[in-house]
């Protein structure tokens, strides 16, 4: 199992790379975002020199309000236009796996619209993907459309794209990130580790929130040790090298 920790997309790319590289992380959540780490703002040679510097590996993410599940088409193309900007900057970067976040119309729209739209999106992000060698997964949000049903109906449409859980966002609306697990284990890329109270999505350390931690990360052992990102969210950052302490404790004695 290797850790990461996400750059935040509004701090200085490169000074987020150094902080985390210094506290020993195996890797960068690299999140390509607006308004300080879009594709136009990254120093590619600079980054790769720090990423190699701290022998940091490296996993895409990208923006969680990106539309691709809006009933206009002309946004759900416009995703698709942006988005490959940014995977060219990934693949300079020599990134293999990013994420996309599942997105919902909502309104007067049925989940069987939104994961129609959702599709038609994706399957042409996939391909566009492949130019670059990079391969796509799905991240669930923090809705209450992304349901087990909802997530697998896209990933059964479209089987070159690949599950990125994240425990938190799968936590809330009475879901089970086990379900998730126990469904799409075979599928799952990347994993995302932040604690809530199970209606509001948080991103606290783990043992801040009611999730329950041993259960989960049994079951995920069993069947995966890839990259997790500590997703957390807290000004104060020794509360994420808490949570990863913590998190090894855990893991090494399940
Ligand atoms: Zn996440």
């Amino acid at each position: 199992m290797e850790i990461g920790f996400p750059n935040h997309p509004r701090r200085n790319l490169l000074k987020e790379i150094e902080w985390i590289g210094k506290n020993g992380f195996d890797f960068v959540d690299l999140f390509l975002e607006e308004d300080m780490a879009t594709p136009e703002k990254v120093d590619v040679n600079k980054t790769r020199e720090l990423l190699e510097k701290y022998d940091l590996g490296i996993v895409g993410h990208t923006a969680w309000y990106m539309p691709i599940g809006s009933p206009v088409k002309a946004l759900r193309s416009a995703c698709i236009a942006e988005l490959k900007r940014y995977f060219r900057t990934f693949a300079e970067l020599g990134v293999e796996y990013v994420n996309i976040h599942a997105n919902w119309p909502g309104g007067l729209f049925t989940d069987k619209e939104g994961v129609k739209f959702q599709i038609e999106t994706l399957k042409k992000l996939v391909e566009e993907a492949k130019e670059f060698g990079i391969k796509l997964m799905l991240e669930p949000l923090d809705t209450r459309f992304d349901t087990v049903k909802n997530i697998s109906s896209i990933l059964k449409a479209i089987p070159e794209l690949y599950l990125h859980l994240d425990i938190g966002h799968t936590s809330l609306y009475g879901r089970k990130p086990e379900d998730f697990i126990k469904k799409f284990h075979a599928r799952l890329k990347h994993v995302h580790l932040h604690d809530n109270n199970k209606s509001r999505d948080l991103h606290l350390p783990l043992g801040c929130g009611s999730i329950e931690w041993e259960k989960i990360l049994k079951l995920l052992k069993k069947y995966y040790d890839g990259t997790i990102t500590l997703e957390v969210f807290s000004r104060d950052r020794d509360y994420v090298l808490l949570a990863r302490d913590k998190l090894i404790e855990l893991w090494n004695k399940l």
